[in-house]
């Protein structure tokens, strides 16, 4: 049985999702990111194993047959996928994961661990997510304009997640994030699931009282 809670969290590129989940793991103990494999080229500032573990079209197909994925989607150009065995291990020592992945991702890990906590970042209005994707370099308005059709696609499955997070102010987005994780920690069937042995111990009998 699975002793960490399991975190899902989606945005389209460009709303914050990254800063918000690295703010996260710095304010809170107990509670780590998953790394995604993945079959896109490594961007500038990346390192592989750190934001993601970076495998070529035919390793990932071979961890795909093997069952190596708890989940695994095409997302636009690129196949991305969750290590099973990973997290199992994280959340069987008690971690808290956390999943940044995309909505077909979530639907596949929502069947499984029915459980698994879900939350989507929206950006604050589309003139602010599009300054943001045209923000990221030097590319062209047909490249902007594709990655804002992308996101669109992606922020249209927000309502299939149990929190939506608007990441206006970016503070009291961070806030609402970790209070959300702490919250989550106090729910009975948490509590009960992580600290058995505590409520055992409290509420055992005391010898020679009625
Ligand atoms: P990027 O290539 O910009 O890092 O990520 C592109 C998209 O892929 C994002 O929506 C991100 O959430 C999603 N993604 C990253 N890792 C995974 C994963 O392991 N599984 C799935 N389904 N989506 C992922």
């Amino acid at each position: 049985m699975s002793h960490g809670t399991l975190y899902i969290v989606s945005a389209p590129s460009g709303a914050g999702k990254t800063s918000l989940v690295r703010g996260l793991i710095e304010r809170l103990d107990g509670i780590q990111v998953s790394v995604s494999h993945t079959t896109r080229a490594m961007r500038p500032g990346e390192t592989d194993g750190v934001n993601y573990h970076f495998v070529d079209g035919e390793t990932f197909e071979r961890m795909v047959e093997c069952g190596d994925f708890f989940e695994h989607a095409r997302v636009f150009d690129n196949c991305y996928g969750t290590s099973r065995p990973a997290v199992q291990a994280l959340l069987a020592a008690g971690t808290d994961v956390i999943l940044e992945i995309d909505w077909q991702g979530a639907r596949q890990v929502r069947e499984q661990m029915p459980d698994a906590v879900s939350v989507f970042i929206l950006p604050p209005s589309r003139e602010a997510l599009a300054e943001r994707l045209a923000g990221r370099g030097t590319d062209g308005p047909e490249v902007i304009a594709r990655r804002m059709r992308d996101a669109v696609s992606e922020m249209s499955h927000f309502d299939e997640y149990q929190h939506v997070i608007i990441n206006d102010d970016f503070d009291e987005a961070l806030a609402q994030l970790c209070g959300l994780v702490l919250g989550e920690r106090t729910r009975l069937a948490r509590v009960r699931e992580r600290h058995g042995a505590l409520l055992e111990a409290l509420l055992s009998r005391i010898e020679g009282v009625e």
